[in-house]
């Protein structure tokens, strides 16, 4: 069976086959080393900054490759098959921070910004969740108060992605905390040149070694008022929405990635793994656990094509993009479990790519919006 996702391209062709072979031969041999740090180096990020994998879809006067939505899903796509330690950091960078100040930032902040992301000089994260709450973001607590030229952050952030080694952090908090939900703006924090800033620990975690994931505190974190996103006080939250299908829509991209190479693995393994004198693979419970797998990788890959087509054309929404988040990641979770059951007491060690796969899975169903709050999105739908 040969299917092409619509949105390939034989420009994306040749990059994708670039690509993957500079991953698998380059990064992912240093990967183990990254989990162990918990940390990937900053070498890396300029690598893939070298290669076009950062901002790809981004014009080129601002350092882009000038692509599209399909340019970020195939470089999510292919670190998830070839290096899955770098998928989520990446997606972070690519799909939500470039996003933001692509979409809502003046041009002065464009050429401000996004050379450097491109490149990898500059590592981007986002700051929503506080320690009060992450799934209700009209609560959220950080205040900025603006003083002069300038605003001055306070409060605090959790769970952020590339939190220990961003250079420019999207930050959201409350300009104007007596008008709830429409007082919130999206300031961008210059890690460098802000007293104030303090990174927290680099949080241990069950899965995603690789990923640093930290606490951020702001004591009066400078942030000058020419770093308010689009210039306006008081869109955060519409920016947020506005935005968010993409993000969930990049979490959809890996599932289904890390799904598909589940299964390539699982049947690898299970065609050399021998038991009762046969392959595994020929008792009837580990071919049927197998073939129901398969038959969701592919109607999973056709419904996120057909995601991946809208977000291309700008038209994809948040009903759509919180279906495809809730369910592929899901999928991915009990795909892993699945397909770690059939290695047998190999799937639990962690040298085993599957064991991997299943515990980085399993933070896929909780980042990004919960899947409790994509249902809760989608039967407003109702
Ligand atoms: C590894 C990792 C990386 C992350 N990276 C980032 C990042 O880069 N930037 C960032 O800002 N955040 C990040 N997060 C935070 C993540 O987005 C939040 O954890 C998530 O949004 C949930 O928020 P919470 O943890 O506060 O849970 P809560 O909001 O406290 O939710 C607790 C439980 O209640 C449920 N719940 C809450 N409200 C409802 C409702 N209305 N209906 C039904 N159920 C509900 C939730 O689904 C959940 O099961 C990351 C988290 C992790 C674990």
């Amino acid at each position: 069976m040969n299917y092409r996702s619509s949105w390939m391209t034989a420009e994306l062709d040749i990059f994708r086959e670039t690509f993957r072979r500079y991953l698998s031969s380059t990064l992912s041999p240093q990967a183990h080393k990254w989990r162990n740090d918990k940390m990937i180096d900053r070498e890396a990020w300029l690598a893939l900054g070298e290669i076009g994998a950062l901002c790809p879809d981004m014009p080129e006067e601002y350092g882009g490759l000038g692509g599209t939505f399909a340019h970020v899903a195939a470089v999510i796509e292919d670190l998830e098959f070839e290096l899955p330690e770098m998928a989520l950091p990446v997606a972070v960078h690519n799909a939500i921070v470039a996003q933001y100040i692509m979409h809502f930032g003046s041009h002065a902040q464009k050429q401000r910004w996004l050379p450097g992301l491109a490149t990898g000089q500059s590592i981007g994260a986002i700051a929503m969740t506080e320690p009060g709450g992450g799934s209700d973001l009209r609560s959220l607590r950080t205040r900025a108060s603006r003083k002069g030229s300038a605003y001055l952050l306070n409060g605090s952030k959790t769970f952020i992605t590339n939190g220990q080694v961003a250079d420019i952090i999207i930050v959201a908090a409350q300009t104007a905390p007596d008008q709830g939900a429409k007082g919130i703006s999206l300031l961008v924090l210059e890690a460098d040149g802000s007293d104030g800033f303090r990174r927290g620990r680099n949080l241990d975690k069950i899965g995603m070694h690789a990923s640093d994931t930290s606490e951020l505190f702001f004591d009066d974190a400078l942030v000058p008022a020419e770093n308010l996103l689009g210039g306006e006080e008081g869109r955060g939250l519409y920016q947020m929405m506005e935005l968010l299908p993409k993000e969930r829509l990049a979490i959809a991209v890996s599932a289904v990635a890390s799904i598909e190479r589940m299964v390539e693995v699982t049947t690898d393994y299970v065609k050399d793994r021998k038991a009762f004198g046969k392959p595994v693979l020929e008792f009837q419970n580990t071919a049927f656990a197998l073939a129901e797998r398969k038959s969701e990788a592919l109607i999973g890959r056709v419904f996120l094509d057909w995601c991946i087509e809208r977000a291309i054309k700008g038209e994809l929404d948040q009903v759509t993009a919180s279906i495809a988040k809730y369910w592929t990641t899901d999928k991915q979770f009990e795909t892993a479990d699945k397909c770690l059951q059939l290695h047998g007491g190999y799937g639990y060690m962690d040298e085993f790519e599957i064991a991997r796969r299943f515990v980085d899975a399993r933070v896929q169903r909780i980042y990004g919006g919960t899947n409790e709050i994509m249902k809760v999105l989608i039967a407003r739908s109702l």
